[in-house]
């Protein structure tokens, strides 16, 4: 890049992974393989026909044109009274700015919070654009290592004692990605107890797997009163009713930070797609049979996989609390992330990816994303199964 005269910042810029994956697995399809997908992170059921044809409806009435820059107000309140049924909590529907994606949410929070001489702690192993839009941003990324000892839930006090007079901003996922993990309603309280003698530290809370839950009740941030004033949350549509590819999300966030969200918005995308908008409404105000039916489905992949992993020489697993990933340990096979990331997908043409992909303590693990059916998750399980024996893993 030495003759362009690029920003500084683009060369802390980090990707997905799971993309790069995603490319090579289509290129080996492309060559005659088979090429089983546990790598990429979207439901692989069908958006239901009822919002599908919301959109259609909706192109057809005539909304082809720009919408307002934080979204129309019927999603908006569409998403209030959502969250009011979900967690018994009011919000203004003027809190609410719609965006294309979860993550453009995550990246104008980012931005909004970051900068030279700035603080954010972000979940690690934990989804990779937070450390990229950290670091991108100018500010230093400081880590909140999720342990497998905790189930991958996180330590509220260690968590608090890496805050000092330059951090902004703390972000939160449960469910989460890459691990499954969630973070127990006890902890959030003593998390939240503790940031209540932080006034400056602002709090982003990715709740965007909160549908996609096994055991527990999902306890959303939007509880704790003292921090409302302080709080983000990143919410949407994509895992929920599988509707990644139309790309749309919301934030809730503080009255005064909304404006600035929308600010971002009108800078940079406008708004968000019209008729995809329409489609959202539908999907909150429609049937909810789809969305249960996915998770009850999804359970069923998570007994089978856990199961599966965890008779592989060299591997373990834990049982994942929501999301639909698992990342098996897999320090027993002496193989470090990447190489297994590698050896899967170019020797037995199984996608998934590196934990190293979602942060340093990732080490030592892979994650599947058991968005893919039982018949392909067993013959996934049984090649690698296979392979471990020949090779002597464990
Ligand atoms: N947050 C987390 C934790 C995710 O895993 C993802 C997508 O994988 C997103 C946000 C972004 O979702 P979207 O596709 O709506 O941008």
């Amino acid at each position: 890049m030495s003759n362009y005269q690029i920003s500084e910042n683009m060369l802390n810029l980090g990707t997905e992974n799971a993309f790069v994956v995603l490319a090579r697995a289509a290129e080996l399809e492309r060559q005659g393989h088979n090429v089983i997908n546990l790598g990429i992170g979207q439901p692989d059921f069908k958006t239901a026909d009822h919002i599908v044809e919301a959109a259609i409806k909706a192109l057809k009435d005539g909304h082809h044109g720009y919408t307002p820059g934080n979204g129309i107000l019927e999603l908006r309140e569409a998403v209030a009274a959502d969250i009011f049924k979900r967690h018994k909590v009011d919000i203004n529907p003027d809190q609410v700015v719609i965006v294309p994606g979860g993550k453009v949410t995550m990246w104008h929070c980012i931005l909004m919070f970051g900068g030279k001489g700035k603080e954010i702690l972000y979940p690690n192993p934990g989804f990779p654009i937070y450390e990229s839009a950290i670091k991108f941003s100018g500010a230093k990324a400081i880590p909140i290592p999720l342990l497998e000892e905790t189930n991958f839930s996180f330590d509220p006090e260690k968590t608090i004692s890496s805050i000092n007079k330059n951090t902004s901003l703390i972000i939160i996922n449960s469910p989460a990605n890459p691990t499954g993990g969630m973070i127990k309603k006890e902890l959030l309280d003593i998390l939240v107890k503790k940031l209540e003698e932080f006034p400056n530290v602002s709090i982003l809370s990715d709740e965007i797997y909160s549908h996609i839950l096994y055991e527990n009740d999902f306890y959303s941030m939007l509880n704790y009163q003292s921090i409302l004033d302080r709080l983000i949350i990143l919410d949407g549509w994509s895992k929920t009713y599988a509707m990644t590819g139309w790309r749309i999300g919301y934030g809730i966030w503080p009255l005064k930070l909304a404006e600035q969200a929308t600010r971002l918005n009108i800078n940079s995308v406008s708004c968000t797609n019209a008729a995809t908008q329409f489609a959202a409404i539908k999907a909150l105000t429609g049937p909810q049979e789809q969305v249960a039916n996915m998770i009850k489905e999804f359970n069923t992949r998570k007994n089978l996989i856990v199961e599966k992993t965890n008779q592989i020489p060299g591997m373990h697993s834990q049982m994942p609390e929501g999301a639909f990933y698992t990342m098996p340990n897999i320090t027993g096979t002496k193989l470090s992330s990447k190489e297994m990331e590698t050896l899967l997908l170019e020797e037995l043409k199984i996608a998934t990816v590196a934990g190293t992909s979602f942060g340093e303590y990732g080490e030592g693990y892979i994650r599947f994303s058991y968005a893919n059916s039982q018949n392909n998750i067993l013959e996934a399980l049984n090649r690698i199964h296979e392979y471990a024996i020949e090779n002597k893993w464990g």
